[in-house]
């Protein structure tokens, strides 16, 4: 089909960057499980090589299966462009690869998924990159702790662990302002619920591992540019507007223009890291697409019925969804989400930390797993988990206090999850 403007999510998320396959008509987007392409001749071969012709070359540059899937994400997120990767992780690298240079660093939000404030405080130093971490309900912090070595700024837009929303906009502003980007990773929103490159977004990150792929099957990764940052604007981004000389000299920007970084992350990023999307994963993540729309619908009704029940509860202290009218973000998704909150969020366990281990083990529907956006309803104690390398105070500033449990609303029947919730939640307060 052509993707024209006009379709609808619903349509895009089953026919974008989709065609019957040229050699066979097949409707289904084929697993191309091939390595390599057979060049037509040595001209060919050149020109794919001098990124004079698009085409294919090898898999871990680029694989049709992955194409289609880099255009669907790029298309639902209203950018010009998507490259694929492993993983979410592999994805926040990918983003920040052709920005970063030692000694630079980026300004991101406490609120993000634990395993990006390790990534981000810890393993990047190898790398001579650093992450300064600040409020992102202060904008003011967010400025002061932008300096001259600053190359992005970074934020979720639903953010973990408590399902808080962003005030994208305003970020954007900061970001601007400082001729810098804003990187939001959408994993937990999806571009059904949010699309930030319309609040202002220059670069969009996904762990496809979560709610695009949907069923907990594979992970994978992408980075989806807006195409709108001028690259050239200042000599701040030299991988993309300087002679590249791991490609004879080749100006990214000039050439590229807008899709200057999709090029550059394919042809160095990808070429160089690494960290490449198989077709097998591209496929299960198609499959999970087409049906993204339906799917989180369901789980955000789920999650505001359970949310209710749950702060209707006297064994309960409190809930973060930001679907609650007692939530301080409750407004924020009329503007950013508006087609609601998502399904992500924590609540507080009165007993603490022995409470919550109590509920976790008693619980039959909800899985005790280090996931979120599945089909089915997870349930992860982070301070035990997946935020136990951070000091109690990183905790408590990432919504991840010991006295606190995150739940991944799925979609099943939600008189079932709040069933299983009353149940453990006697059981942890024996
Ligand atoms: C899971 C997740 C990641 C990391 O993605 P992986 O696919 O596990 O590498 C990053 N950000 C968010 C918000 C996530 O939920």
């Amino acid at each position: 089909m052509t993707d024209g403007p006009s379709y609808g999510f619903d349509t895009l998320q089953i026919h974008a960057g989709a065609r019957p396959d040229p050699a066979t008509g097949a409707r289904q987007t084929p697993i191309y499980q091939t390595t390599a392409y057979v060049f037509r001749d040595a001209e060919h071969a050149a020109a794919l090589f001098n990124l004079q012709e698009v085409g294919y070359i090898y898999s871990r540059l680029t694989n049709p299966t992955v194409a289609v899937l880099q255009e669907r994400i790029a298309t639902l997120e209203g950018g010009v462009g998507a490259v694929c990767c492993s993983s979410g992780h592999a994805a926040q690298i990918m983003a920040l690869f052709p920005l970063m240079s030692p000694g630079k660093n980026i300004v991101a939000s406490t609120r993000l998924y634990g395993g990006t404030v390790t990534q981000f405080s810890q393993t990047i130093k190898r790398f001579g990159w650093s992450a300064t971490f600040v409020d992102f309900d202060d904008l003011d912090a967010v400025k002061a702790a932008i300096d001259d070595d600053t190359r992005a700024v970074f934020c979720e837009s639903i953010a973990n662990p408590g399902g808080y929303i962003t005030d994208l906009p305003a970020i954007a502003a900061v970001a601007d302002a400082a001729g810098i980007p804003l990187i939001v990773d959408n994993t937990s929103a999806t571009p059904y619920l949010c699309r930030p490159i319309e609040h202002g977004a220059t670069l969009v990150v996904h762990s496809t591992t979560k709610y695009l792929t949907g069923n907990g099957t594979v992970t994978g990764g992408c980075i989806v540019d807006s195409g709108k940052f001028d690259w050239s604007a200042s000599d701040k981004f030299p991988s993309l507007s300087q002679p590249e000389p791991a490609y004879h000299g080749l100006k990214f920007h000039e050439t590229f223009g807008p899709l200057a970084f999709t090029f550059h992350g394919i042809a160095i990023g990808l070429r160089d890291l690494g960290m490449t999307m198989n077709p097998q994963a591209a496929h299960y993540t198609l499959m999970g697409i087409e049906t993204l729309s339906l799917r989180m619908e369901r789980h955000v009704e789920n999650a505001v019925k359970v949310a209710k029940w749950l702060e209707a509860d006297d064994r309960v202290e409190y809930v973060t969804y930001a679907g609650l009218e007692s939530s301080p973000y409750y407004d924020r998704v009329k503007t950013i989400c508006p087609r609601g909150a998502g399904g992500l969020f924590t609540f507080a366990v009165k007993g603490g930390y022995d409470a919550c281990v109590k509920l976790v083990n008693a619980l039959e529907i909800f899985s005790h797993v280090a996931n979120l956006g599945d089909t089915r309803s997870l349930i992860i104690h982070s301070a035990s988990t997946t935020h136990r390398q951070l000091t109690p105070e990183q905790q408590r500033a990432a919504g991840a206090a010991p006295e606190v449990v995150r739940v991944s609303i799925g979609i099943e029947d939600a008189d079932d999850l709040i069933a299983d919730l009353d149940r453990a939640l006697a059981a942890a307060a024996k």
